[in-house]
């Protein structure tokens, strides 16, 4: 077969490999890695002509990936894996280098709440509040929300394709798994720190037996430290227990229990992921937990940050923008959801349709008569019209408008 440039393929030192190949085999590339450092300083990914920059890494253990070049991710084609959206329309943008930073040698991230616990001074139960640097105006920590979006974004699960199916946890799984070993959180290795549900089939019950039971030997007290984790999954329900809630995830029989205050406070924070009209739509939720052993040594969640998602896991503000995001997959576009991060008052689109050249904006307008959100919307609307490009605007009182591309047939599917 001829070699094609394409989203996926990249160059190291003289040779063409698939990103895909690169990622599971980088022991055996390692000398090409080195290769291509020493000799042409850089990598090349092959999506668009000429050929991107791309930056190799490799981490104190040893383990060389490549990574997108600062600044040039809005040049790769948008179903390159090293495609960013522009500056503006993400919310990472708002975070201090303190909080984020991407060095030759990973990525590092400081999270708000911490995962070390010193033994010597007084225990609190309270979640604790994220500082924002008034001075730079932007954040010198990460929420919790904030590494659930980061970690999204970087295993591109808010990015569709048509192309690709319907995404099943199984893949989501796999894709998140393959961003943990660049990234460390609060000064551990995020492959050390989280774990991520593993899909459950009856083969592989007994893997995953073993691999939460190792999870969780690194959780209590060691030296002077309580040792806290994260655990990333998606809640089937959260039940009431005589001392708060458990919550029952999918794929594992594990539950987590949490105080009911808490809870309360994150059905008012993720009002949206815990609301009812989501379930209607088929949407499901997806939560990164900060857990610890209670002295029974239960799994206690001690915070956590949920996010709504459709039936596929693309993440959602309402559940419109779940029904909105169906309807798009439906008919067959390709569509990037901006995610927020910690910027709740940033004018990002809802959606943007990256098949179209340049990128169209999908906004849905839900609530009526609130000041607050008229007077954001106004806004954004302003934004747009400095824009050139389409924008395509759904009243949810109204039916949904047409979403097909010019000769595109059926769409929306249900008019
Ligand atoms: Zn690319």
């Amino acid at each position: 077969m001829a070699p094609t440039n394409g989203p996926g393929r990249i160059q190291l030192a003289s040779r063409t490999v698939q990103l895909a190949w690169l990622r599971e085999h980088s022991t055996l590339a390692a000398p090409l890695f080195a290769r291509a450092r020493a000799e042409v300083g850089h990598a090349w990914c092959l999506c668009r002509l000429p050929a991107l920059r791309l930056v190799i890494r490799c981490t104190r253990a040893g383990r060389y990936h490549v990574a997108g070049w600062p600044g040039e991710g809005e040049q790769h084609d948008p179903s390159c894996p090293f495609h960013k959206l522009a500056p503006g329309l993400s919310g990472p943008d708002r975070y201090s280098t303190g909080a984020i930073r991407e060095a030759d040698d990973g990525v590092f991230i400081r999270l708000a709440t911490p995962l070390t616990i010193p033994l010597d001074q007084p225990r609190t139960h309270e979640a604790p509040r994220e500082e924002i640097s008034q001075e730079a105006g932007s954040r010198r920590s990460v929420s919790l929300l904030g590494l659930l979006h980061w970690i999204w974004e970087q295993a591109r699960l808010n990015v569709s394709h048509p192309q690709e199916g319907r995404l099943t946890w199984r893949t989501c799984h796999a894709r998140l798994h393959s961003q943990l070993r660049e990234i460390t959180v609060n000064g551990r290795d995020l492959d050390e720190a989280l774990y991520v549900v593993p899909p459950f089939t009856p083969a592989a019950a007994d893997a995953n037996a073993a691999a939460l039971d190792a999870f969780r030997a690194r959780l209590g007290n060691h030296g002077m430290t309580e040792q806290r984790a994260l655990i990333l999954g998606q809640i089937k329900e959260v039940a009431p227990t005589p001392y708060g809630v458990a919550y029952r995830l999918a794929h594992q029989r594990t539950p987590l229990y949490a105080r009911a205050a808490l809870q309360a406070r994150a059905a008012r924070s993720y009002r949206h992921a815990f609301g009812k009209p989501a379930a209607q739509h088929g949407a499901t939720r997806i939560a990164l937990f900060v857990v610890e052993h209670s002295p029974k040594r239960h799994l206690t969640v001690v915070d956590l940050a949920a996010m709504l998602t459709t039936g596929t896991y693309m993440p959602a503000d309402s559940s419109y923008e779940v029904v909105m995001a169906d309807a798009l997959a439906a008919c067959r576009r390709a569509f990037i959801k901006p995610l927020r991060y910690d910027t709740a008052d940033a004018v990002l689109p809802d959606f943007l349709l990256t098949d179209v050249a340049p990128a169209a904006y999908v906004e849905v307008y839900g609530i009526h008569g609130r000041e607050s959100y008229d007077r954001r919307k106004a806004e954004k609307r302003e934004f747009y019209q400095r824009q050139e490009n389409q924008l395509i605007e759904w009243d949810v009182t109204q039916p949904l408008p047409p979403l097909a591309r010019s000769g595109q047939r059926g769409c929306p599917p249900n008019a």
